[in-house]
Formats: structure tokens, C-alpha cells, sequence
């Protein structure tokens, strides 16, 4: 019988993070979710373990170095290795966010969570990761970090904004630096867009569901071992950077 497969998801306890742990759980994966709340954290690992998914619960602030020092220690002790990390865990940062007017505190905070929380984490549980026969990354991103769409002439990419989508676009370009120096490795490493959802972070306006954008980072996180690296995915297929 093959070895079950160990997957962190951060920020689980909601939302598409929420998903892609039932998502990853039903393919019979033991997945860590990843949370700072520690109510909410519990709460979603009841509700995941209720529906049959072997999930335990990963105390994590991204923005916190001995948190998710702590994050590794747990993991290492539970599993002893890491096969897929999903980096999910992100804030918009608040209103407005004109580029003219913006607080710079605003798009610090945007930036701390969403980009140097990546990296944090990542490079945490990378001796992890590297213990696993087939480790995959998978960076929860967003179209409106596309340069390419955000600048293409009459494009409609949603609201101005000099915090969120900035900081997606930085995440994809941390992304393909990653892909860079692990190129060598047998590390999977790509960004998704999981589409406009309906979730916290944009008080339930999108149009999909949390389940609907998990797909993508699930099919990412389930690469075979010739799958690709270095790319940026969505539902419909690659996503200019
Ligand atoms: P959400 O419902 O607001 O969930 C965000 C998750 O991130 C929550 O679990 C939140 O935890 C967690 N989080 C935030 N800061 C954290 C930190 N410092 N440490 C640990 N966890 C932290 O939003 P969502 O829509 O599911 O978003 C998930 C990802 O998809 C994000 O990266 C987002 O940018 C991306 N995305 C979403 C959409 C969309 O339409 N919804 C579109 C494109 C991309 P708390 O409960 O503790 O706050």
C-alpha cells in the first residue's frame, strides 16, 4: 500500500482554503489546516474530520516566524515529512486603495501576509518537503496579479488597487524565482486562480463557490510527477503572468 500523502493548507478554516482541505481529503490525503484562530481552527477541522477527512489542526499566523516554526515542529512530529503545501492563507488589506491616496500601511499589511507569509512558510517547511518523493507548491494567487490582463488596453480586472493586486502580481514573481533555483529539484511548484468566489474577503460578492475555486489548487497539489512547474492555472487553463 502506498504511503498517505501530507498536505498543509494555510489559512483553512474558511473559504476556499476551507475547500481545497475537503478537496485534498477526499482523495484519502492527511491535511493539516492551517489557521491562527484557534476556535475557527477547530471548528473547520470537526467539520472536516465529520465528512470522513483525516485532518488535523496547524496553529499558523503566516506573518509570525515562531508560529510557523512551530508549524514545522508539529508536522515533522505528526508525519514526518511534507508532500504538498498550499499556500492560500491572504488578506486584501483595507479600503481604499488608490494608488494617490493609499495608507502604506495598507499595502505593507497586503504584502507581509500575501507575499513575505509565502515565502516564510515556504522555505520553513522546505526540509520537509524535500524528504517527499513528489513535493508540489502550490501559490493561491489571482488573475488581477497579472500584469499582462491588469495592462492589456480596455481590460476590465475589477477595482483599482495599489495593495491586493500588486501584491499577487509580486507572489507570482516570487513564484517564478522559486521555480528558478528549485528547477533542479523534483519540486512542482505553480500559482492558481481559483476565480471570483464567493468568500470573507469580498464580503460573498464573487460568482462561484469556495468549492468551485478550490479545484484548481487541488488538480496543482495532485500533479504527477511530470506535471508542469513554474505556471500559473486557472479553471480554464494558463493564465498569462
Ligand atoms: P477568506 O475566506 O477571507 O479566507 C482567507 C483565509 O486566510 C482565512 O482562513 C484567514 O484566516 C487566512 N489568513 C489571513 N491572514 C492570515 C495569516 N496571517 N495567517 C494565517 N492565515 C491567515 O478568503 P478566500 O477568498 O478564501 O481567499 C483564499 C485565497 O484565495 C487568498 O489568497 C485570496 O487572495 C485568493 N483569492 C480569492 C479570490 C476570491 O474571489 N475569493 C479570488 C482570487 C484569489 P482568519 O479566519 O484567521 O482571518
Amino acid at each position: 500500500m502506498s504511503e498517505q500523502t501530507i498536505a498543509l493548507v494555510t489559512g483553512a478554516n474558511k473559504g476556499i482554503g476551507y475547500e481545497i482541505a475537503a478537496g485534498l481529503g477526499a482523495l484519502g490525503w492527511r491535511v493539516g489546516v492551517g489557521a491562527r484562530n484557534e476556535e475557527r481552527r477547530e471548528a473547520a477541522v470537526t467539520k472536516l474530520r465529520e465528512t470522513g477527512v483525516d485532518a488535523f489542526g496547524v496553529p499558523l499566523d503566516v506573518t509570525d516566524d515562531a508560529s510557523v516554526d512551530a508549524a514545522v515542529a508539529l508536522i515533522e512530529g505528526r508525519a514526518g515529512r511534507l508532500d504538498v503545501l498550499v499556500n492560500n492563507a491572504g488578506i486584501t488589506g483595507s479600503a481604499p486603495q488608490m494608488p494617490t491616496t493609499v495608507d502604506p500601511a495598507t499595502v505593507r499589511a497586503a504584502v507581509e501576509t500575501n507575499v513575505i507569509g509565502v515565502i516564510r512558510v515556504t522555505n520553513a517547511m522546505l526540509p520537509l518537503l524535500r524528504r517527499s518523493a513528489s513535493p508540489r507548491i502550490v501559490n493561491m494567487s489571482s488573475s488581477v496579479g497579472s500584469l499582462t490582463l491588469q495592462s492589456a488596453p480596455g481590460a476590465e480586472m475589477g477595482p483599482i488597487s495599489v495593495a491586493y493586486s500588486p501584491s499577487k502580481s509580486f507572489l507570482n514573481a516570487v513564484t517564478v524565482q522559486y521555480v528558478r533555483e528549485l528547477r533542479d529539484t523534483n519540486i512542482l511548484i505553480n500559482a492558481a486562480c481559483p476565480g471570483f468566489c464567493a468568500t470573507d474577503l469580498n464580503d460573498f460578492r464573487g460568482v462561484r463557490t469556495p468549492a468551485q475555486g478550490a479545484a484548481i489548487a487541488i488538480r496543482l497539489a495532485a500533479l504527477p510527477d511530470d506535471g508542469p512547474t513554474g505556471r500559473f492555472f486557472d479553471d480554464a487553463g494558463e493564465v498569462p503572468w
